[in-house]
């Protein structure tokens, strides 16, 4: 069987290896003419653009290449913070390239911090779907926030990935917080701290709730300083407790992170055993496990796709120190879109140490069926399956559809509707939600949520508001 597709990254090559790997290479060594137009037009028209880890590599490629003061590429919480740190420095507009609910979470963090006259875009007039942000639309989640709604003392940890209405009418129903991949432990596991007998509702990501709940049992199965690691405040004993009232949806998930399935965790370890695994916490069971296994004895992590770039990072810069060279292998359990970031530090690291022997290799664990066979006998196979994402349920193309629709063609597309003075740029706008629940805005209600989330961030617990409403009930 043909070996996993890998970026081998040295202080000044790249090798790619297969033809997955190659055309993400390609794209990480953007035309100057490319890179000099984008910075041009930014700094021209004083725009911003916050966009996510997930990009197609040819646009991110570019991104990465301009200039910080105009480009910040990021996770989904950062976006909302480097487009209001844009709008603080003097920008007059943000381009928002992820999916629709991180552009609608730009627009609600921009406006609570007082920058309600900075226009937010996106680069599709149509929607930019995202499979989680669906499943929380669906009769199933209703029915699920409604028993929430029954139960006493009970908290709704919401997913960041979720629209702002999604959030609000969640929010009118059962108190709501919002959480992101890097964040979603200490969220769940302080709300456990904080409210004694308290019930927490997480969705929608059935794989994340799942692999929390059997991060909370193996935890409680085991000692009092592994439950300490996850939380100051935990003892076994005491997740062992909360896993009574810690309930998770059963129906939500990423199709991309759903590809990383038992066949893919397979051929890891039969064939990678001596790699280190990363994972994202969308991942399934199986994927979850081995990356946590690997994290215990400090080959691996799970998490958000910054601990991931962290880990990475952290590794090279480790074995860089020990002097020791060679090569250190890394399994990419999360979207390709990574490799521009990745590459990008790791070149940092490798120069800053001077570290000419030492080089990493980042596999893809793309399924080989992640190709089709076509009647043209010039092209013979091209990337994607037959169904049309280069996806199979065999094991994952690993690149997400919606985030794709942000292209190179489409930034520029945006950008002449810019310079011919459209009357229309609306269209590019984030939704905005007319409608009023419970009296007050969509946009209220549905920010609430985050700012709950930023709270915590900022202070380390639950805001006196929100445990009030949790106790009321
Ligand atoms: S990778 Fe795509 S489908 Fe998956 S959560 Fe992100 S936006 Fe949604």
């Amino acid at each position: 069987m043909q070996a996993f597709p890998s970026l081998t990254i040295r202080a000044d090559a790249l090798i790619p290896r297969g033809s997955f790997a190659e055309s993400q290479a390609a794209f990480l060594s953007p035309e100057p003419a490319l890179v000099s137009r984008l910075g041009s037009w930014l700094s021209a028209h004083s725009v911003g653009i916050v966009a996510h880890f997930y990009m197609d590599p040819e646009l991110q490629g570019v991104l990465a290449a301009c200039d910080r003061r105009h480009v910040h590429i990021s996770d989904s919480l950062l976006m909302a913070d480097s487009a209001v740190a844009m709008a603080e420095a003097g920008l007059r507009a943000i381009v928002v390239l992820g999916v629709d609910f991180m552009a609608e979470n730009v627009r609600a963090m921009l406006d609570v911090a007082g920058h309600a006259g900075v226009p937010v875009y996106r680069v599709a007039a149509e929607p930019i779907g995202c499979s989680l942000a669906e499943a929380a639309r669906s009769p199933a989640y209703q029915a699920y926030l409604a028993k929430a709604a029954a139960t006493p003392r009970s908290l709704h940890v919401i997913y960041i990935n979720t629209s702002l209405d999604v959030k609000a009418r969640a929010h009118a129903t059962v108190p709501t917080i919002t959480c992101t991949s890097s964040n979603v432990v200490r969220t769940v596991l302080q709300a456990f701290a904080q409210v004694p007998d308290i019930h927490v509702w997480f969705g929608p990501d059935t794989y994340m709730g799942q692999n929390l709940a059997e991060l909370f049992r193996g935890v409680g199965a085991l000692d009092d300083t592994l439950a300490r690691g996850l939380h100051p405040a935990h003892t076994a004993q005491t997740l062992r407790s909360a896993l009574e009232r810690f309930h998770h949806f059963e129906q939500g998930s990423c199709v991309v992170h759903h590809m990383f399935g038992e066949q893919v965790v397979a051929r890891v370890e039969r064939d990678y055993s001596d790699s280190f695994v990363t994972a994202h916490f969308e991942v399934p069971g199986e994927m979850f496990r081995l990356a946590l296994a690997a994290e215990r004895v400090g080959r691996g992590v799970v998490g958000s796709t910054s601990n991931i770039l962290e880990f990475i990072n952290e590794r090279v810069r480790d074995r860089a120190k020990n002097r020791t060279g060679g090569t250190l292998r890394f399994i990419l359990g999360t979207e390709a879109g990574m490799i521009t970031s990745i590459v990008r530090g790791v070149q940092r690291t490798l120069a800053e140490t001077s570290a000419t022997d030492l080089e990493a290799e980042i596999v893809f664990p793309v399924a080989s069926e992640a190709v089709a066979r076509t009647d043209d006998p010039e092209l013979g196979i091209v990337p994607g399956v037959a169904g049309g994402e280069g996806c199979t349920t065999a094991g994952g193309c690993a690149t997400c559809p919606f985030m794709k629709m942000n292209s190179l063609d489409a930034l520029f597309d945006l950008f002449a509707e810019f310079d011919r003075g459209a009357s229309d740029l609306a269209r590019f706008h984030p939704r905005l939600y007319a409608e009023r629940f419970k009296d007050r805005s969509i946009a209220e209600l549905g920010g609430e949520p985050i700012l709950h989330m930023r709270s915590l961030g900022r202070s380390g617990v639950l805001s006196d508001p929100l445990v009030q409403q949790v106790l009321l009930r």
